[in-house]
């Protein structure tokens, strides 16, 4: 099969015809042509920019940068392309512009200028969604780690983040203890006082633990109105101390007058047990402490050190 090539001449309709701006300057960079672009879409009278200086055509700070930068690369280079400039329409109108330019012996300009205005608009779009987005990406990811009633770490966030603190216990042979801490008869708070009662103790005491640890210390609501605390660098006495006066912190906390009471469990470490391992024994002494009347402290008897 062969093409068939016929011999109708198409007449060429030449610059004008092309959506873009084409513009030839002299080497006084005065217009010396401009196409029909910019009578079509630009508001120009082509016939009154000739003769007219290009800098006309362009923001302050537009020609600024023409000076200081297209014009030493022009001379240099002999061309430049896609450089970002603002335009003035023939009704003084800013227009984003984006101009390849071509120099020539003689010192002509031959300019191509495409309007950007919906590049722009669709970047400026693009960098607002990309800025929501990050900011849900935050909350979601502050909302993945956190316990929402409380503000503390969840139980996913403390699995994660205790390896971490054993590691190091290990590493600068230093031991850590590991709280579990209980309210006592807390059910009976929901049904006197009802639930909303029951969340309200539950923040106040979360807020105190929190004001209450170390910047260091690991912090998390483990279950319903079950905390632990991972306390870095700590022996069995201190912990001892630290349970004592957490008890007398959480007993500022009232309901009907009556002072709220927790029972503690705690286990010690030399960060070579994992916090599975640890929140068993922790638990182990908890019971404990609720066998032997609440309201106090006792000590995993397997774990390592006891206080
Ligand atoms: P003990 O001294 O033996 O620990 O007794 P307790 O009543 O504290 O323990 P129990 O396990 O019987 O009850 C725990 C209660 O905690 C039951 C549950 O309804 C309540 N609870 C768990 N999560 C929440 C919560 O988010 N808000 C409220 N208000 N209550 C909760
Ligand atoms: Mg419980
Ligand atoms: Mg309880």
């Amino acid at each position: 099969m062969t093409n068939k090539i016929t011999n109708t001449k198409l007449e060429a309709p030449g610059l004008d015809a092309f959506q873009c701006g084409a513009l030839i300057t002299n080497k006084h960079r005065n217009i010396i042509y401009a196409n029909a672009y910019f009578s079509n879409e630009l508001n120009w009278q082509v016939e009154k920019l000739i003769g007219k200086s290009s800098d006309d055509l362009f923001t302050f700070s537009s020609k600024i940068f023409i000076e200081s930068y297209l014009m030493p690369l022009l001379l240099h280079e002999k061309k430049c392309d896609e450089i970002q400039l603002a335009l003035l329409d023939g009704k003084n109108n800013r227009i984003s512009i984006i101009v390849n330019a071509k120099m020539d012996d003689q010192g002509h300009i031959y300019w191509s200028l495409f309007n950007a205005t919906k590049r722009d608009k669709l970047y400026e779009e693009l960098i607002e969604t990309r800025n929501k987005l990050e900011a849900q990406a935050k909350i979601l990811q502050s909302m993945s780690v956190t316990d929402e009633l409380t503000g503390l770490m969840n139980r996913r966030e403390i699995n994660l983040r205790a390896p971490e603190l054993l590691n190091q216990a290990k590493r600068y042979v230093h031991t850590v203890a590991l709280l579990m801490i209980d309210i006592d008869h807390f059910k009976e708070v929901n049904d006197s006082y009802g639930h909303l009662e029951g969340d309200r103790v539950l923040k106040e005491l979360g807020l105190r633990l929190k004001t209450f640890g170390r910047q260091t210390d690991l912090i998390a609501r483990f279950g319903g109105e079950e905390f632990i605390m991972l306390l870095p660098d700590t022996d069995a006495s201190d912990a001892r101390l630290f349970a004592e006066r957490l008890h007398k912190l959480v007993s500022e906390i009232h309901v009907n007058c009556t002072p709220v009471t927790v029972s503690i469990g705690i286990t010690m470490s030399d960060g070579s047990h994992s916090l599975e391992d640890l929140t068993k024994q922790a638990d182990t002494a908890l019971y404990k402490a609720k066998s032997n009347g609440r309201n106090r402290t006792e000590f995993d008897q397997t774990s390592i050190y006891t206080g």
